[in-house]
């Protein structure tokens, strides 16, 4: 833990408050592109820039500082933020006070650094995945000095505590509790710019969880690449079923998530920890990714088809019931139509609740995009639209089968397709619509299922 320079930070965060002559004029703009992890790092964003004496506008005229989380997983996140970026150019033009940072995944990318550099000047700090506690202190930089700030670290950072939080209202909350991979799957970027594992300490993650808690949060989803392989390089070892024992003890917590997790680390222990601990919720988000071993093998994910139906069949039997997710990538180097049908085939014995469904994307600096036997485009879409039908059907199918149950609902809010009603989701993740009082927000309540779609269910408010 490194205390320390969460404390220098703060130093920073009063020289950059005392900058802002008119704190309450000074307001901030965050643009998050990506995963989970990089929404919760920029609700460590916003809570610094409101220690600095910032307020958030989701209007980009009306702001003063411009901030873009940005990520590299795929190709289009990319052309994304630079087409951002471009469009920011005339905001700056017209407002030469506005001040332009970018950090985030992409940033660890030398090459995008380099074109950043030539290509859009307007931007004045780029820092990393590394560093994101810096923020006050590269701030601080830019607003004394007037030079434009670079600060991408090449070595993985310690991990910094006592970072202030903004978190977006509401029931739910993200709670990290590793940074980083140590799968090097050949077609991933992540462990090139999030850096190897590394876990928060227990008592980090217990008191974040209680202060969770004691601000109103009933849910939580626990974060990281690779959450099932918590704890494996910490002083004290601790496995993930232990840390989820002990946070199935925190009072006012009423529900734990965890994503994302690797077949390969999904241990017997864990699976029960998830049967025997009540708030762990009955869902499990389990990348495949491709079918056929041979594909599975030259993504080096250290599983084959066998391995992966073996561990589905020991979950389902264990925890009846239980609502499985997943991401599929289509289309991956040397895929043949063979390969595909056998993904197809997993598809119908798993019976996926849902699917993250995505088409290969090349990144530079991974082994598979030096791969010769990349797959056509037209041929991927191809594959791809099979994919999405086919789930389609297997997620109403599955849905269907809720008609008529009494379901546990933990309120979130007003719907978001009907402002007349009210929605939240069972343990198994489940999207639920009904129509209720606004006193039912915030709470867990019964909802009698009355009807089914693909991707939600509708209901009455029971009791
Ligand atoms: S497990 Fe594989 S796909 Fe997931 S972040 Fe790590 S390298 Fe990427």
């Amino acid at each position: 833990m490194n205390t320390n320079e969460a404390e220098r930070q703060n130093q920073y965060m009063h020289r950059v408050y005392e900058i802002n002559s008119i704190p309450s004029a000074k307001r901030y703009h965050i643009s998050t592109f990506g995963c989970q992890l990089n929404e919760n790092d920029s609700e460590k964003l916003e809570g610094m820039l409101v220690q600095m004496g910032y307020s958030k506008t989701e209007n980009l005229e009306e702001s003063n500082f411009i901030i873009y989380n940005t990520c590299c997983v795929r190709e289009n996140a990319e052309q994304k933020v630079y087409g951002h970026l471009g469009r920011l150019k005339k905001l700056k033009e017209k407002n030469p006070e506005l001040l332009i940072a970018m950090c985030g995944c992409m940033m660890q990318q030398k090459h995008v650094i380099e074109h950043i550099k030539r290509t859009y000047r307007h931007v004045d700090i780029i820092f990393g995945t590394h560093n994101l506690h810096k923020l006050p202190e590269l701030l601080y930089t830019l607003l004394y000095n007037g030079e434009k700030v670079i600060d991408v670290w090449e070595t993985d950072g310690v991990l910094t505590e006592g970072i202030p939080f903004e978190r977006k209202k509401g029931v739910k909350a993200w709670l990290t509790v590793m940074y980083g991979c140590n799968n090097f799957c050949s077609y991933c970027i992540v462990p090139y710019v999030r850096g190897r594992e590394r876990s928060r300490e227990l008592d980090d993650i217990l008191n974040e969880a209680n202060k969770l808690s004691s601000q109103g949060f009933k849910e939580i989803t626990l974060l990281g690449q690779n959450v099932n392989s918590y704890g494996k390089e910490l002083e004290k070892k601790l496995s993930f079923a232990e840390l989820l024992y002990r946070l199935n003890g925190i009072d006012g917590i009423e529900r734990i998530r965890f994503m994302t997790s690797h077949p390969k680390d999904l241990s017997d222990e864990l699976i029960d920890a998830i049967r025997l601990s009540a708030k762990v919720c009955e869902h499990l988000h389990l990348p495949v990714q491709a079918g056929s071993t041979k594909i599975l093998k030259e993504m080096n994910r250290k599983y084959s088809k066998e391995n992966y139906l073996e561990l589905i069949d020991k979950v389902k039997n264990k925890i009846p019931g239980i609502a499985l997710t997943t991401d599929i990538i289509v289309g991956f180097p040397g895929e043949t139509e063979k390969d595909f049908e056998v993904t197809l085939d997993v598809m119908e014995k798993v019976r996926y609740d849902s699917a993250y469904t995505f088409l290969y994307s090349k990144r530079t600096g991974t082994p598979a995009a030096l791969k010769q036997d990349q797959v056509p485009e037209i041929i991927k879409k191809e594959r791809f639209n099979r994919l999405i039908q086919l789930q389609n059907t297997i997620s109403k199918e599955i849905n269907d089968t809720y008609v008529g149950q009494k379901v546990d609902v933990l309120v979130e809010g007003i719907s978001k397709t009907n402002k007349d009603m009210l929605t939240g989701r069972t343990g198994t993740n489940k999207i639920v619509n009904f129509s209720g009082p606004a006193k039912l927000i915030y709470k867990t309540i019964k909802v009698h299922i009355t009807n089914s779609q693909t991707w939600s269910l509708d209901g009455e408010f029971i009791s």
